[in-house]
């Protein structure tokens, strides 16, 4: 989609610190981050968010899970855990309208989220 951030990010037009990428999925080190270790899962398909996905992307959304979990083993998280987070619509608190995974690490995190 032209106007949207993240696929500008996944075409590299504009700059992202990139941690991984496959044919379907692109990973970059969020632009504020909350915790020591802090990325983006994103879907390389332009999906506005988790409740606009559709039930045919069921099998890019589990190898997105599993890869979540992977991706923060190798950044550190494998022994103290992580938190993976996916902010839907407003009450969601979803500011960028492209669907993501928030890998959060390093820290202990709150619970319940504020
Ligand atoms: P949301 O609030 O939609 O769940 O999360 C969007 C996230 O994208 C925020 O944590 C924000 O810091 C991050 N973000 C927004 N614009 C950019 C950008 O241009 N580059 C990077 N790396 N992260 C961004
Ligand atoms: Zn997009």
């Amino acid at each position: 989609m032209s106007d949207c951030i993240f696929c500008k990010i996944i075409a590299g037009e504009i700059p992202s610190e990139k941690i991984y990428e496959d044919d379907d999925m692109f990973a970059f080190r969020d632009i504020t981050p909350q915790a020591p270790v802090h990325f983006l899962l994103v879907p390389r398909k332009h999906i506005t968010s988790l409740m606009a996905a559709e039930k045919g992307d069921g099998p890019l959304l589990g190898k997105m899970l599993y890869k979540a979990g992977e991706l923060a083993a190798a950044q550190g998280c494998s022994e103290k855990g992580a938190r993976f987070v996916v902010n839907c619509g407003s009450d969601g608190n979803q500011t960028v309208d492209h669907l993501h995974i928030h890998i959060l690490g390093g820290r202990m995190m709150m619970w319940p989220p504020g």
